[in-house]
């Protein structure tokens, strides 16, 4: 361990205070190390508290009322909005549309951007390292559409196999829809490379920054993304609330995706008229207490610090890819530690995931095992299923060493 990895550990032993579910012991009377915060993060004490103070004093419907609840409510609903745009470095509040999550953002987008610009002869093309909400949406929309669904292909190493660019996007791509941050193999893309390649052929993008924006500083701007997607229950906020960033033009050039309360300006017996944006995108009662946690939990990343909490992750990275590939027969999949963010998915020969996740489990270690929603991914490594170990800005490199003799103690058991 070097003396700039211990100054990180001491910060992280200092935050997870701020988080109750660290404290807890498993029933088995073994600390939680938990290391699943690829599929969702835990959440701190200021977030919990943010959405109790909200049912708890100032529980009202928003936009509606006129009474000093449902102002207040409305104030902090978008408040969060505020610091949600300013998170991402958007132009605008206005920019960022509340949705149930990630999926539901990429969902929108086909529903209501790609009813109204893909047809017979586009072309839309997505990766091989996709998590299944940035692939089944486009399978669902191209059966009704019948435009044509592309794929960039991945290196052994879990890199975009970018040499294939030329041949891929073409005058007919309508819309470039990448992950940011793989879930498995944890690479990093080179954004601004896609991008440009995107805009070159006058391709629309979307990018999936489920496992992006809450581990690095994400500036939509510099990006220049068309669309880009978060969940809030990946980066300490509550599930149930995610995030589509559009750029103007585009979002109010859009139909609404559903119709209901709020979405409109005005409805009569033969027709209606739409609400702005964001509202157009936002029928019905939003998730008011959701919203307010996001803007919570926006304000503690911000306040720990978005850069610290990428160096804390590449240092546990760097230090968990060294310590796992000590372990005989783990094969860990993706790129070297420089090349990705904050996660370590793996084989363990002779071991099925699931079995592995039992064993684990059994040291209080929580890691993922399956397809993590990437099933051509894995069927593109030749493989069924994998472990995932992710990492987040409370995890310490002593919670890496328990893990690693962890899976030295299944690799015994399993090759006796
Ligand atoms: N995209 C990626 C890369 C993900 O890892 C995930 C969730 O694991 C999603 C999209 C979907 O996020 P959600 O389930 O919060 O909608």
């Amino acid at each position: 361990m070097t003396i700039s990895d211990t100054i990180l550990t001491d910060r992280t032993v200092a935050l997870r205070q701020d988080f109750p579910i660290l404290q807890r012991m498993l029933p088995n009377g073994r600390p939680l190390i938990y290391l699943d915060n690829a599929a969702t993060s835990q959440k701190p004490q200021s977030v919990l508290d943010a959405m109790d103070d909200y049912y708890r004093r100032y529980n009202a419907n928003v936009h509606r009322g006129v009474h000093t609840l449902s102002e207040e409510a409305t104030a902090a609903f978008e408040a969060a909005r505020t610091k949600v745009a300013k998170f991402v470095n958007a132009p605008s509040a206005r920019q960022i549309v509340f949705t149930r999550g990630a999926t539901e953002s990429i969902n929108l987008v086909a529903h209501t951007w790609g009813r109204a610009n893909l047809g017979p002869g586009d072309e839309v093309l997505i990766t091989e390292m996709e998590h299944h909400a940035n692939i089944v949406p486009w399978q669902i929309l191209q059966a009704q559409l019948g435009f044509t669904l592309r794929y960039v292909p991945i290196t052994d190493h879990g890199t975009l196999d970018l040499r294939t660019l030329p041949d891929l996007l073409t005058p007919r791509t309508r819309l470039f829809s990448f992950v940011h941050a793989s879930n498995v193999v944890g690479t990093v893309n080179p954004v601004q490379e896609l991008v440009a390649a995107a805009r070159a052929v006058g391709a629309a993008v979307l990018i999936d920054g489920a496992q992006s924006a809450p581990h690095m500083p994400v500036d939509v701007q510099a990006l220049d993304a068309d669309f880009f997607v978060f969940s809030s229950h990946k980066m300490c906020g509550p599930t149930g609330i995610g995030v589509l960033y559009g750029k103007r033009e585009l979002l109010e050039a859009m139909p609404p995706f559903m119709g209901g309360g709020d979405m409109i300006r005005e409805v009569t017996m033969t027709g209606s008229k739409w609400n702005t944006v964001p509202y157009k995108f936002e029928a019905g009662t939003p998730s008011i207490a959701e919203a307010i946690g996001l803007g919570a939990a926006v304000d503690y990343l911000q306040q720990v610090g978005m850069a610290w909490i990428q160096a804390h992750e590449r240092a546990i990275t760097q230090y968990a890819y060294t310590r796992m590939a000590e372990v005989e027969g783990l094969h860990i999949l993706g790129p070297a530690p420089d090349a990705r963010g904050g996660l370590v998915a793996f084989t363990l020969e002779g071991v099925h995931p699931h079995d592995l996740s039992a064993i684990l489990d059994r040291s209080g270690v929580a890691v993922r095992a399956g397809h993590h929603c990437a099933q051509p991914l894995h069927d593109r490594l030749g493989i069924h299923a994998s472990a995932r170990a992710s990492f987040y800005l409370y995890n310490t490199l002593e919670e890496v060493d328990v893990l690693v003799q962890a899976l030295h103690k299944a690799q015994e058991i399993f090759t006796l």
